[in-house]
């Protein structure tokens, strides 16, 4: 047997290769990688391949090693370069995220010592970490520093958190789930009615407050649309409003969304995924009037704060109903010793052995201090007003109302000729063209085309580049 285990060692070993090769393969990686970032600029942002990534399908796993400049190489053709460059400050569509420079950085440093951050007996440190990035989020939005909160992989799963938190403290059986009634909009995120299914709560009735022009949910029925609710017998239950809809960037009225939910007991979260951040620049100061009133906040540090994807943020002032709605011990976990002062991440979220995502967000934000990310939040916002106001300018080009946040909507509406058709053409002419993606959408029957800018590599002068291939494809598509 001794003979087999040092054979077996002796193979195993392979896992674990000596610093020399350890260093050229880092090496060979990060010289990739540079390479792929000094090209960004010259590169476009959406590429559309024939064969649509399938090129990777040749890299099943086998037995035999492969050789790293390979899988690189593959990489480049089949994932990298292909479909959209979220890195690309030519990204300007759905709602992009970041990707940091040390971000990778931190997430290198978290896989190598592969802390375990779900529970602060074995990683004390890498879970005060991720406490000091929550109790540094409720300090920006305004709740008090007994609140709890998580580093989720996403704005879905800190939806599902906060669903499942509210559903505890309001102690809802489930013969009650059917009368449940829950407050969105049309623009509000679909990964609620998702998270409430998740959550058991899919019987819950879902009711879409009607949207103002500007398409903001409306308050002023909603106090009699919850007492005609509740007098047919139904449970008011959760009120959610869009700090930042991920069509339009339309924040709806917190402050007024706060004081009805109070009023009535309701549950109080903001689906703050997209906009949260710019809470660090003192415009939107007014918008953000009343968040603190909240009993829930979803963040998503891949959006607004220029993260690379996988990092979400849920906040939540009531840290016992986290607990009960996620709290289990196992006899394998008796040696657990708890802090008194710190949450187990895995005691408040779905997850146990997790991602140590701390240190992708605490990195950057150590290395740069907060000014860049202030000065960059701001750019984004006069981007998309510059983008606004440039546009109106241009004969034929309708825009769809003053952002709230950094997304734009325009269309063109040409004199003899189906605008959603034209725009069409026009959307699908742009993403050919590949230099600029943007994405579309359909509001009241209309067709629209959305500029949401958000990487932080996005700049002037590639909104002015947007510009100009907007009226090089009108006149194409004109002269066709
Ligand atoms: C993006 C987004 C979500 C979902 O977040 P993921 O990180 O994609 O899971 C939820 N709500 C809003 C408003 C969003 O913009």
């Amino acid at each position: 047997m001794i003979e087999e285990i040092k054979e077996l060692e002796r193979i195993s070993r392979l896992l674990d290769p000596p610093e020399k090769k350890r260093i050229e393969w880092t090496n060979h990686v990060t010289t990739h990688a540079n390479k792929f970032l000094s090209r960004l600029e010259n590169n476009k942002a959406y590429l559309q391949n024939e064969d649509q990534g399938a090129g990777i399908l040749k890299y099943d796993i086998e037995e035999e090693p492969s050789e790293l400049s390979n899988l690189l190489q593959s990489f480049e053709s089949h994932i990298q370069n292909d479909g959209i460059n979220a890195a690309s400050a030519g990204h300007m569509g759905y709602i992009p995220g970041g990707g940091l420079y040390p971000s990778a950085l931190g997430d290198y440093l978290a896989a190598v010592s592969n802390k375990y951050a779900g529970i602060f007996y074995p990683a004390p440190g890498a879970v005060r970490l991720e406490n000091l990035l929550i109790r540094w989020m409720n300090r920006l939005m305004g709740f008090p520093e007994s609140s709890g909160g998580n580093l989720t992989s996403g704005g879905s799963i800190s939806n599902l958190i906060a669903i499942v938190t509210a559903r505890e403290a309001a102690e809802i059986k489930s013969k009650d789930f059917h009368r449940l009634v829950v407050y969105i909009s049309d623009e509000s995120h679909h990964s609620l009615p998702k998270a409430l299914k998740i959550a058991g709560l899919g019987e819950a009735q879902l009711r879409h407050i009607p949207l103002d022009a500007e398409l903001r949910m409306r308050t002023d029925h909603l106090d009699e649309i919850i007492e005609e609710d509740a007098k047919n017998g139904l449970l008011p239950f959760f009120i959610n409003g869009s700090l930042g809809t991920t069509n339009t960037g339309t924040i709806d009225p917190i402050n007024m969304l706060a004081n009805i939910a109070r009023k009535h007991n309701l549950w109080f979260h903001v689906d703050a995924a997209y906009g949260g951040f710019f809470k660090l620049i003192p415009e939107l100061k007014d918008k953000f009037n009343g968040i603190e009133k909240a009993d829930s906040i979803t963040l998503d540090p891949h959006k607004s704060l220029f993260l690379p994807f996988g990092t979400g943020a849920v906040l939540i002032k009531d840290v016992k109903a986290m607990h009960q709605g996620h709290q289990y011990t196992a006899d394998y976990l008796q040696d657990l010793v708890d802090s008194d002062d710190e949450i187990n991440p895995a005691d408040v979220s779905p997850e146990l052995t997790k991602h140590f995502r701390g240190m992708r967000m605490w990195l950057p934000m150590k290395l740069f201090g907060l000014k860049p990310f202030r000065a960059a939040l701001r750019e984004k916002l006069l981007l998309a007003q510059y983008f606004n106001e440039q546009i109106k300018k241009v004969p034929k080009f309708e825009c769809g109302g003053k952002p709230d946040l950094s997304v734009a909507l325009f269309r063109y509406v040409p004199d003899k000729y189906d605008a959603n058709i034209f725009n069409q053409k026009l959307i699908r002419a742009i993403q050919d063209d590949g230099r600029i993606f943007l994405s579309s959408t359909t509001i009241n029957g209309t067709f629209w085309i959305r500029v949401a800018v958000l990487v932080f590599r996005t700049h002037l002068r590639h909104v002015d580049l947007l510009l100009e291939i907007l009226q090089e494809k009108v006149d194409l598509i004109t002269n066709e």
